[in-house]
């Protein structure tokens, strides 16, 4: 899954208000970032095979420190601990949960929902045994609309908790962020539907990956900014 995570950003935003939206962007892509990071190193694999599933051209060969669910909960865990640490006040927080808890849920969310987009190849244990995966990626409508879905009912949640003020009434905070949420769905029909290119190699696509992440993380960051908090 790829835009559809954002969902889960924008509802925890919705949840816990004192939480970046842009670290919760992160927080969402967290094991991808390793993934694709381990990749360029050779820790982890994947192969470009065209269309190995209708959704996608990646054949995800070995990923068990990054996304079996082990690794995913220790992951989560240590970005928990780290929040707390470096978050030390949090009372009178307002919310219903802790922001280091939102972004170790956050962190959590990656592998419940490519749980249901990958074939099985999402290892429960980090010595890469015991694949899980229920395939949706295999009809690429079906998991163009529910990413779609997810990320348009993220964005309703995230909207209706936030406004834009007198000081920030301008078009970027009015329609800021549903316009980018209209741009993440461009992005994704062309991953989905998209040829795979020539030139195209596991690093190239890792890199591109990657960038993404961060780009779409320091736009929603941006974007939040223009936004008060009901
Ligand atoms: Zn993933």
């Amino acid at each position: 899954m790829f835009v559809g995570h954002y969902a889960v950003s924008f509802a925890l935003k919705a949840t816990q208000k004192k939480a970046s939206l842009g670290l919760l962007f992160i927080g969402v892509q967290f094991v991808d970032l390793l993934f694709f990071s381990f990749t360029l190193f050779g820790i982890e694999r994947f192969n470009l095979i065209e269309n190995y599933t209708e959704s996608t051209h990646f054949q995800l060969e070995f990923m068990p420190y990054s996304h079996s669910l082990v690794a995913v909960l220790i992951w989560s865990a240590l970005v928990y601990f780290l929040l707390r640490l470096l978050v030390k006040k949090e009372k009178g927080l307002s919310g219903k949960i802790s922001v280091a808890f939102a972004l170790a849920i956050a962190v959590i969310s990656h592998w419940c929902l490519d749980l249901i987009v990958h074939t099985p190849d999402l290892p429960l244990f980090i010595d890469n045994t015991h694949f899980y995966g229920f395939g949706l990626w295999n009809n690429a409508l079906l998991t163009y609309i529910l990413e779609a879905i997810l990320l348009v009912g993220g964005l309703y949640l995230y909207m209706k908790s936030t406004y834009h003020s007198g000081i920030n009434e301008t078009a970027i905070a009015r329609y800021g962020m549903p316009f980018f949420v209209v741009l993440l769905l461009i992005v994704n029909f062309i991953n989905i539907f998209g040829p795979l290119s020539l030139e195209e190699t596991t690093q190239s696509s890792a890199i591109t990956a990657l960038a993404l992440y961060l780009v779409f993380a320091i736009i929603a960051f941006w974007l939040d900014k223009k936004r008060v908090c009901s």
